[in-house]
């Protein structure tokens, strides 16, 4: 029997739980922890995204500030209010949607975020912290795939876990999340040799990769957890569907688990980042830790 991971449910559940801790803090404290969320620019998908991120965050009890920018907004005016963000006592978490417009260097303005805020994890400094082992704030995707891997099997110690993807985003630090589960860690990328016989020898088989449909069902080892970090919308049969980076319907009958697309790890990305504001609140404000 495969067990199919239903992110979304998953992730309601952690919302519930993110919801219940700065409820805590509220009444303990007096405090509510606030996320502000800067969108440069008219892009439609990230202001469904930055729209989203409001409504969860409002929804979990914390404060929502968004700051929208025109697309003409020069670099040096978007750095000014991160800085501005960064001295906020009220902020506890900055968000700056991406992609930004050309003419500004999303590595400068993110690297501006004060890392204890950085709630996207993105930082240099945070990627530091994770590569070291030390307490930071982890990127959401990759911990939001983590998370539904453990739902699986708590403890995943020993297992051969295979990142297909190296990016900054998902697949290096979902790479260094796995190892720090003491995982043994293979890393697949574009230029990988073989790939369905690495895919093969995967315990813990994750994809991100941004190719619809790409891990082909024979590549998945029977009995395997498999992550879908993918989100490809084709045109199939005349209409847009959403599909991830493993072939669902060939790998559905050999994993063990298996994340669908949508409903997977889509849904935690936004928990993970109410998650990660609630925390930076707690850490930043002296408040101990919250059982998040
Ligand atoms: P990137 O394009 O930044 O990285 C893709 C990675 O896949 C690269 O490392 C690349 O290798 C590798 N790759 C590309 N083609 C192949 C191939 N044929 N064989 C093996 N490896 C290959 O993508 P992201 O990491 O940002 O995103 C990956 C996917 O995850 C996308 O579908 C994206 O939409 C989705 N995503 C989902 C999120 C969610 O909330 N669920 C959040 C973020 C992303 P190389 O480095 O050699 O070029």
């Amino acid at each position: 029997m495969t067990t199919i991971i239903d992110g979304k449910a998953i992730a309601a559940g952690l919302r519930e739980k993110i919801a219940g801790a700065a409820a805590d803090i509220k009444a303990k404290h007096g405090v509510t922890p606030a996320l502000a969320v800067v969108l440069v620019g008219e892009d439609p998908a990230s202001q469904v995204y930055v729209r989203n991120k409001h409504a969860a965050t409002e929804k979990a009890g914390m404060r929502s500030i968004e700051h929208k920018l025109p697309e003409t907004t020069s670099e040096a005016d978007v750095v000014a209010l991160v800085r501005k963000l960064n001295g906020d006592e009220e902020v506890d978490g900055i968000l700056v949607q991406l992609p930004l417009p050309e003419h500004i260097s999303s590595d400068r303005v993110i690297n501006e975020i004060h890392p204890d805020k950085d709630v996207d994890g993105l930082t240099e400094a945070n990627a530091g912290r994770l590569i070291l082992g030390k307490d930071g704030l982890i990127p959401c995707t990759p911990q939001g795939s983590v998370i539904l891997a453990k739902t699986v099997t708590e403890n995943l110690s020993g297992l051969h876990a295979v990142v297909v993807g190296r990016s900054i985003l998902v697949g290096k630090p979902l790479a260094m999340l796995l190892l720090a589960e003491n995982c043994t860690v293979t890393i697949a990328h574009s230029r990988t040799k073989d790939l369905a016989a690495v895919c093969r020898e995967a315990d813990i088989l994750c994809a991100a990769v941004g190719v619809p449909r790409l891990i082909k069902g024979s590549w998945v080892k029977k009995g395997a957890i498999v992550i879908d970090v993918g989100i490809n919308r084709i045109e199939e049969d005349g209409k847009t569907r959403l599909v991830g980076d493993v072939d669902y319907d060939g790998a559905q009958d050999r994993a063990g688990a298996i994340t669908p697309v949508p409903g997977g790890v889509g849904p935690m990305t936004i928990a993970c980042l109410l998650r990660n504001t609630v925390i930076a609140a707690a850490r930043r404000r002296g408040l101990g830790a919250v059982d998040v």
